[in-house]
C-alpha cells in the first residue's frame, strides 16, 4: 500500500454533498481513506467572479499506482458532471493528487507533488490538519502555510466523512 493525499474542491450544485459522495467513492475504488480533514470554505483564486469553494483533503492508503489513481480521480470527477471549460473556473468537483509516497515527477499529465499545492491556503490548511510535516518542494507543508498571506479560507463547520 502507498500513502497518497488527495485535494477535493467544488463550488457548483451543493458541493458539500458532492465532496462527501466523492470521498465515499474514492474509498471504495482506490481506498481505504485513512483520514479526512474538516471542510473549508474558500474565496475563489484566479477567476474571482464565481461562488465560494468548499475544499478538503483526504489521506488514502492505496494499492494503485499514481497513474491508476489519477484515472480514478478523473473518473469520479466525470461521474459528478465535471466539465472542463474555463481553467480555474466553476466546477462541481475537482480532485487533485497532491502527493504520492515516493514519487516525484514533472510529467504534465501527472506532476507530483501537485505543482501549485504549496502556494494555496485552501490546500495547505486541510493538508496540515492531516500531515503538517509532509514534504512539498523541499519544505514541510506547515512552513509553506506559515509563509502565506491569508487567502480567505475559513472552516465550513462540515466534515468530509
Ligand atoms: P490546478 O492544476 O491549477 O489545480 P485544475 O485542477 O483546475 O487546476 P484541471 O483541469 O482539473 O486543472 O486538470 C488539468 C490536468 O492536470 C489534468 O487533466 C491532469 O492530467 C493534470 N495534472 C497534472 N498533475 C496533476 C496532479 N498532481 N493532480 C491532478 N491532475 C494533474
Ligand atoms: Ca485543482
Ligand atoms: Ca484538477
Amino acid at each position: 500500500m502507498s500513502r497518497a493525499y488527495v485535494g477535493f474542491g467544488g463550488n457548483l450544485s451543493d458541493p458539500a454533498v458532492t465532496l462527501r459522495a466523492a470521498a465515499a467513492e474514492l474509498g471504495r475504488e482506490a481506498g481505504p481513506i485513512a483520514a479526512a480533514s474538516p471542510v473549508y470554505r474558500s474565496l475563489p483564486v484566479g477567476v474571482t467572479d464565481q461562488p465560494p469553494f468548499l475544499n478538503a483533503v483526504a489521506a488514502l492508503d492505496t494499492a494503485l499506482g499514481p497513474d491508476e489513481l489519477l484515472d480514478v480521480l478523473l473518473a469520479v470527477e466525470a461521474a459528478h458532471g465535471r466539465v472542463r471549460e474555463v481553467r480555474w473556473g466553476p466546477r462541481t468537483l475537482d480532485l487533485d493528487l497532491l502527493w504520492f509516497e515516493g514519487v516525484l515527477r514533472a510529467d504534465p499529465r501527472l506532476t507530483l507533488p501537485h505543482p501549485r499545492a504549496h502556494e494555496r491556503e485552501f490546500v495547505l490548511r486541510p493538508l496540515c490538519d492531516l500531515a503538517p510535516d509532509l514534504p512539498l518542494h523541499g519544505r514541510p507543508a506547515r512552513e509553506w502555510l506559515a509563509a502565506l498571506e491569508p487567502q480567505g479560507v475559513e472552516p465550513a463547520g462540515l466534515s468530509l466523512m
